[in-house]
């Protein structure tokens, strides 16, 4: 396989001052290129501190993280900045807290091409920033506008446009949908799947909602507290759930049908502190399922079919019957 990203290991914690948070703690993934792996989880499991950390906007405590083979999580800041910063951006949750007020829309597309090709001419710089303007969507009457006289799909497509300007291959996209009305949500999603047809772009799409990462995904990684603990093919985890966790998370997506009703599975204790956490598997509090073993063992996450792997000590009682 093709992997444009590789993580090995990576750990990113933060000292409190009642003990180190593990935000992000040993996680492992491929990402293929020109593909899309989602992340999902609930609020507070490492998700956005994962993105951030492979955008090097903070620095990772131990680990990898390899572009086209370099790592690039291990090499200065400087270095970084000047040789991968392009090829690396992100679209985040909020673009109204990400735009400066102050700037019409073709100035805020114009900024990131003009502080990263001094090279260029103000002419050539606002060309390219036109040329993303129509790559998003944005017509060309906006360029006046500013970001509070727009709605929130029209500012999320600036957010998109200033991404693209610096031609990455790889984005990171940080809950790109969750603040936008549901007709909107559907209009940039499907202007990300035409923007990577068309550019082969990689994308991380990170999210809590898995009916959003259902439309857009080829692979999918659940994280708990700081560990990926289920992934797979995006297909694989609607058809055959493996961990309790996975299992949670999808019996609260809603279906669209009052003919159809279906079983929601409520969790219920405690959620376990990521602060110094113990040796075990950290869903035990909340897991229906917990053992002893459980609460005495971390668990690993482990290959249980070809490309499904799981982290659970019973994960072999919880694989679908009849799954091939
Ligand atoms: Fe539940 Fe135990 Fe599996 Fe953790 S290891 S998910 S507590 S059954």
């Amino acid at each position: 396989m093709d992997h444009l990203i590789e993580v090995k290991n990576l750990k990113k914690y933060f000292s409190t001052p009642r003990g180190e948070l593990h935000a992000v703690d040993n996680v492992t993934l491929n990402i293929e290129r020109g593909k899309t792996i989602g992340i999902v989880g609930e609020s507070g499991c490492g998700k956005s501190t994962l993105g951030k950390t492979l955008m090097r906007l903070h620095d990772a405590t131990s680990g990898e993280v390899l572009y086209n083979g370099t790592d690039i999580a291990g090499m200065p800041i400087k270095e970084f900045k000047k040789n991968y910063r392009s090829n690396i951006q992100m679209i985040f949750q909020d673009p109204y807290a990400s735009l400066d007020p102050r700037m019409n829309v073709l100035q805020l597309v114009e900024e990131p091409i003009r502080v990263n090709h001094k090279e260029f001419s103000k002419t050539e710089v606002t060309k390219k920033a036109q040329e993303m303007m129509e790559l998003v969507g944005l017509a060309a009457r906006l360029e006046s506008s500013y970001p509070h006289e727009l709605d929130g799909g029209r500012r999320q497509r600036i957010g998109i446009a200033r991404a693209l300007s610096l031609d990455p291959d790889f984005i990171v996209c940080d809950e790109p949908v969750s603040a936008l009305d549901v007709s909107i949500q559907a209009q940039i999603l499907n202007l990300l799947q035409d923007l990577q047809e068309e550019r082969g772009l990689t994308f991380m799409f990170i999210t809590h909602d898995m009916s959003v990462v259902k439309h857009i995904s080829d692979d999918i990684a659940v994280m708990y507290l700081g560990q990926v603990i289920e992934k797979c093919p995006a297909k694989e985890i609607f058809k055959n759930t493996i961990h309790p966790y996975s299992q949670a998370l999808l019996s609260a997506i809603p279906i669209p049908n009052v003919h159809i009703s279906k079983q929601r599975m409520v969790l219920k204790g405690e959620l376990t502190s990521p602060i110094d956490p113990k040796k075990c598997c950290r869903f035990a509090e909340r897991c229906p399922y917990a053992e002893d073993k459980c609460r005495a063992e971390e668990p690993v996450l482990r290959e249980l079919k070809p490309g499904h792997a799981a982290a659970c000590h019973y994960a072999e009682k919880f694989i679908p019957q009849g799954t091939p």
